[in-house]
């Protein structure tokens, strides 16, 4: 079987994009990715009919959470509101029949002890109903980062380990977000390997900035800075099924899987 390449897309038919694309895998955002308010299916025959129509269609669909959710974090503020938008996500990840549901890895403030952060995380995993998979993503910038530096994120992974439910989560890692948040591509699907024992999604993204930039900005493949070779390398070493969440649209799109593609 080859791996499942697909896109980051629009949210309201998730399945028309897939089509457009010719791919059997999207990703989408349920409602507003920098709000609070909580998810909503803007597919036409709702939850009900976005996860039977996807069957039918054989498209796998993956939901990203909102990227105002730090369950790390120790302003109560945020982290409260935090912790229910993320049960509010996996319940309606579940609702479409979602293979996961990919959330940020978080950061505590400048000034914080991280240890608090590894035990937020804990105490999150303990909190939530995890109907669906939770994928972990690696994150590109801050210096208080979760999931940043490969070091933290063996933090973060070791606090999970203990909470209930530890086996529904599982790793997202994103190739912009690690080469610009300074961890060696060459190297990574096996450290990271080494901390989780599993990759469940990747994020093939090339990076507009520089190694350790600390910069989140994504770029197709061949117009960034990392090197080919070593982008389709993680791909084909996670063997994970992957989600380009490159610009553009289903054209860009498209020739981003075939680069890909030919580089397998
Ligand atoms: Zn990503």
């Amino acid at each position: 079987m080859p791996l499942s390449i697909g896109a980051h897309v629009d949210q309201t038919d998730p399945l028309a994009e897939a089509a457009a694309r010719g791919t059997d895998l999207v990703q989408f955002f349920l409602g507003d990715p920098q709000g609070y308010k909580g998810p909503e299916i803007r597919y036409a025959g709702g939850a009900d009919g976005l996860r039977a129509d996807a069957e039918a269609a054989g498209v796998a669909l993956y939901v990203h959470a909102p990227y105002v959710i730090n369950v790390a974090t120790t302003n109560n503020r945020i982290r409260i509101p935090s912790r229910k938008l993320l049960q509010q996500h996996v319940d309606a990840a579940a609702s479409i029949g979602a293979r996961g549901l990919i959330v940020h890895g978080g950061h505590v403030n400048k000034g914080d002890d991280p240890e608090v952060g590894f035990d937020n995380w804990r105490k999150a995993i303990e909190a939530t109903d995890l109907t669906v998979p939770l994928l972990l993503e690696n994150t590109a910038g801050g210096d208080n980062a979760m999931a940043r530096y490969l070091d933290r994120i063996a933090r973060v992974w070791d606090a999970i380990g203990s909470a209930s439910q530890a086996e529904m989560v599982g790793f997202c890692l994103d190739t912009c977000h690690a080469h610009a948040g300074g961890n060696a591509l060459e190297t990574v699907v096996e450290d990271v390997r080494a901390i989780t024992g599993r990759i469940d999604l990747v994020h093939c993204n090339d990076s507009r900035d520089a190694f350790d930039s600390g910069a989140d900005r994504h770029a197709n493949f061949g117009a960034g800075q990392i090197d080919a070779d070593l982008l389709a390398s993680v791909v084909r070493d996670a063997g994970a099924p992957v989600v380009c969440e490159t610009p553009g649209g289903a054209e860009e799109h498209r020739a981003d899987f075939a680069w890909l593609r030919d580089r397998l």
